[in-house]
């Protein structure tokens, strides 16, 4: 199995239920659903079709629901707008249309507020970069540096600069509405610039009486500053190195995704690593060499999940590239899984609890660890020391069992939990035993939590 997760962003390549069954069977973990693109239509059939697939598995597949944040785009375009070095281009929130004068749509009303003369604005990642030459109104000037075309709806970056656009607005509280409806077990914030972003959001779920997990997405150069109370105020992080390479300097990014790893590590948080792992794929049956390269350094960091987005959302080889991914990260895992152990924070009984039966099962070459979760955080708390033996949960609650989805190492089990720990141990096994998982004779390290014990049983 592999341990490192993957996730898969859906999208009109492979939304139909047929096309999350491929996924599911080259080794998808958890879908995202990413707000920026389609519609609550689209959204409630990928989760109907995600709903019917989980109801075949035994560990079923989580939902990450990623909010849009404040994202500027460009707007719609009547037509792609080719463009090249040393052209002028008009960008404005109220573009009027002239006859002859081309301008370009921009999502936010008050950007022509938030440039001067002189910044670096980014479309699409960085694949086109303008510099502002003149504001006068709404409407911003610019110089183009780089040919290329310019689409409807293209990420638009302001190099670093805060805007004053709230962490939510009404578009994100009404996918959150959504999200909770439809029952999203993790939800993502883009653009996070410090911790009361994820209070604000965390506050809001609350309200709905929603325990989905959440997720900061670290993708600007506020959120890098601010980090650490970030994470402290998170579930999960999600190194977003699309946006993050444009809002710093590209060069920065495998630094920033080294530390943010680390860190993440150290406090046992799970962590993504999203964008262009694969992106090759998109229009290739087979990746390049560096993107294998690079999953399975996010591998070797000891990573929880690496996503991929539009390889899977509208890429031409959807199902191939969860293959590529899995097969990598599967050969990532053998060369490397032994020999790194990243540090790691362990404090009080019960973390040295869950610690000594991570490192009994490794001495023992226990088969697998099993823990008992109700909220997921025992399960999580074990796979933060990243045992070689398999991490079984077992919890009453389909919905931990999702969330457990994306964290490292985890095979989640809905299955009761009624009974003194004994007795749910003993049902637990037997349950294992018939669905194939575990079999008669192997060794396997149980966890009491509650009565702080560890046990080395076979099964
Ligand atoms: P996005 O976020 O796909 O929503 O842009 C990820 C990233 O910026 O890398
Ligand atoms: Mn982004």
């Amino acid at each position: 199995m592999n341990r490192t997760r993957i996730v898969s962003t859906i999208g009109p390549a492979t939304a139909d239920y047929d096309s999350l069954v491929a996924l599911h069977a080259e080794g998808m973990n958890v879908v995202r659903l990413n707000m920026s693109h389609g519609d609550e239509r689209f959204y409630q059939m990928v989760v109907k079709n995600l709903r019917k697939l989980n109801k075949g598995l035994l560990n079923p597949v989580g939902l990450l629901w990623d909010l849009q944040g404040p994202e500027i785009r460009t707007g719609d375009l009547l037509e792609p707008i080719s463009v090249k070095k040393g052209d002028r281009l008009v960008l404005s929130s109220r573009p009027k249309t002239e006859l002859g004068r081309v301008i370009v749509p921009v999502s936010y009303d008050q950007f022509a507020e938030e440039v001067s003369r002189g910044d670096i604005l980014l479309i699409d990642n960085g694949s086109i970069k303008l510099s502002v030459l003149q504001v006068m109104g709404t409407e911003v000037r610019c110089e183009v540096h780089n040919k290329g075309i310019i689409t409807s709806r293209r990420h638009l970056n302001l190099s670093g600069k805060k805007t004053r656009l709230p962490s939510m607005g009404t578009k994100d509280l009404k996918d959150l509405d959504l999200a909770v409806k439809l029952g999203a077990d993790w939800i993502a914030l883009s653009y996070v610039r410090d911790a009361k972003d994820m209070v604000k959001l965390k506050a809001a779920l609350k309200k709905k009486k929603s325990d989905a997990f959440v997720m900061a997405k670290i993708e600007t150069a506020q959120a890098v500053d601010h980090f650490e109370s970030l994470l402290e105020q998170s579930d999960g992080i999600m190194v977003a190195r699309g946006d993050l390479g444009a809002e710093m300097p590209f060069e920065q990014v495998p630094r920033l995704q080294a530390e943010i790893v680390e860190w993440c590590r150290r406090v046992g948080k799970p962590v993504v690593i999203a964008t262009h792992m694969l992106e090759s794929m998109m229009k290739s049956p087979q990746p390049t060499r560096a993107e294998a390269n690079d999953v399975a350094f996010a591998v070797s960091q000891e990573t929880d999940a690496t996503m991929l987005s539009g390889e899977t959302a509208v890429g031409e080889y959807a199902s191939l590239s969860v293959q590529a991914m899995r097969k990598i990260v599967l050969a990532a895992e053998d060369s490397w899984l032994l020999s790194i152990k990243v540090p790691r924070d362990v404090e009080g009984d019960f973390e040295e609890l869950l610690l000594s039966a991570a490192s009994l099962s490794d001495q023992v070459d226990a088969e697998a660890v099993i823990v008992f979760t109700r909220s997921g955080y025992t399960a999580l708390r074990l796979s933060h020391h990243r045992p070689k033996a398999s991490l079984i949960a077992v919890s009453h609650s389909m919905k931990t069992c999702q969330k457990l989805s994306l964290v490292w190492g985890v095979q989640a089990f809905h299955n009761s939990m009624r009974g003194d720990f004994s007795k749910r141990l003993q049902k637990s096994i037997s349950y294992l035993l018939k669905q194939g998982v575990l079999s008669k004779g192997q060794k396997i390290v149980a966890v009491d939590h509650d009565g702080l014990s560890v046990q080395l049983v076979v099964v």
